[in-house]
């Protein structure tokens, strides 16, 4: 018998639990300090009331034997897909329900795709990245190029005719930079995966905090990505699905290589490996495109921007170099006086007891640099951020 030994290459993830082992010291020796937590990513506002309503109910369908239903498609059911199509032809683009594939949530997804394709594939990623990109390509032993994502280029690195690649990983707004492609800069990554006859995995997990239609929600608003990328999506961060889990993959059915259907192939995958998500879930993910649940949702992004607003405005009066907030729930910021990210944590900890991201987690490129999220109460980051002004002014 042989392990996959792959597994072996991974990195210990040392990140989350390290800032939670120096925030458990801190708080042993500090028992009173008042600490004010913006380091992880996961939304703090409720489920809203349309799609709470819309489980409910679905959860009584399920209890009667005249509504009580079974297994559910394996592509997730119809009403769903029909409602993330509409929620796609708002952005104009123009998806059909066979193309979207119901799932679990993006993390998921992105892991999964990889079965498609074959270990001896080049993938580019960029550095910083979301670790989940890296650490499934190692488990499979593929080849990674990083392109580096830094100050000059503002954490958007385009593409370089002289690197090869298969497989192109974008995240736009970035996890964990909150910078964010315009047109024209996915319009490069599209001709560049197109000659290269390679595929993009476009993770637009945080889409809808674009702020306005200029920026792409979707990278088939980029004329040839249909024949080009995939783009995973989730209502995790959109609709606050973080507990409750529910994604969705798009694979159009022009995206063919040597011939073969990638959505096809994909069916097949799913078809064999999952069997869907809940149907509860599935009712509460179509209230979250609803009317009412749209507008309920957007009245939480607006609560999670304004926060955004709080921080930017702090960093930006401390008067370091940052990006983000304004299209994404994320802050990235130079740390000042060349500190690394971890000596910017000790000293946050110590003397605001603000608790952040060391920027080092997610890749070579982000030591030195520092990552602040919204996700928060707005009286916690109003007090963090007259913390940290105090400190640097
Ligand atoms: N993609 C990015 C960039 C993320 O930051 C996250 C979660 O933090 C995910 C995907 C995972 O999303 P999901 O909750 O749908 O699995």
């Amino acid at each position: 018998m042989k392990l996959n030994n792959n597994y072996q290459n991974l990195k210990k993830d040392y990140l989350f639990s390290t800032i939670n082992k120096k925030v458990e010291e801190y708080k042993k020796t500090n028992p009173n300090a008042d600490i004010i937590k913006l380091g992880i990513g996961d939304v703090t506002k409720p489920l809203c009331p349309e799609i709470v309503e819309a489980m409910t109910k679905a959860a009584q369908e399920m209890g009667k034997s005249s509504t009580f239903r079974g297994y559910g498609p394996e592509q997730g059911y119809l009403f769903l897909r029909e409602s993330i199509a509409k929620y796609y032809s708002d952005f104009e683009v123009s998806i059909k329900e066979d193309e979207i594939f119901v799932s679990d949530g993006a993390k998921s997804d992105l892991g999964n795709i990889l079965d498609l394709f074959s270990g001896d594939n080049t993938v580019l990623i960029p550095d910083p990245v979301y670790p989940a990109y890296v650490d499934t390509n190692i488990m499979d032993g593929r080849k990674i190029i990083y392109i580096g994502a830094n100050e000059s280029n503002k954490f958007l690195p385009l593409p370089d005719d002289r690197i090869k690649s298969d497989i192109i990983y974008i995240c736009s707004p970035n996890n964990p930079t909150g910078a964010a492609y315009d047109k024209e800069g996915l319009k490069k990554w599209v001709n560049y995966a197109i000659n290269n006859d390679a595929i993009i995995f476009y993770d637009s997990a945080y889409e809808a905090f674009i702020d306005g239609y200029n920026l792409p929600h979707s990278i088939y608003q980029i004329e040839g990505a249909k024949e080009c990328a995939i783009e995973f999506c989730s209502l995790s961060k959109r609709a606050g699905f973080t507990g409750t889990r529910c994604g969705y993959t798009v694979i159009p059915k022009k995206l063919k290589r040597n011939n073969v259907s990638i959505n096809e192939l994909w069916f097949r995958r799913q078809s064999t490996k999952f069997n869907g998500v809940s149907y509860i879930v599935q009712r509460g993910a179509q209230a979250a495109f609803s009317i009412e649940g749209s507008k309920q949702i957007n009245e939480n992004i607006f609560y999670y921007r304004e926060n955004a607003k709080i921080i930017s405005d702090g960093i930006k009066f401390a008067g370091f170099w940052f990006i983000g907030g304004k299209h994404s729930p994320y802050i990235w910021f130079k740390c000042p006086n060349k500190m690394s990210s971890w000596e910017m944590f000790d000293y946050l900890l110590e003397k605001a007891n603000v608790v952040g991201t060391p920027g080092c987690g997610f890749g070579k490129n982000g030591e030195g640099f520092f990552r602040i999220t919204s996700f928060g109460s707005k009286d916690k980051i109003f007090e963090a951020m007259a913390r940290i002004k105090k400190l640097f002014i």
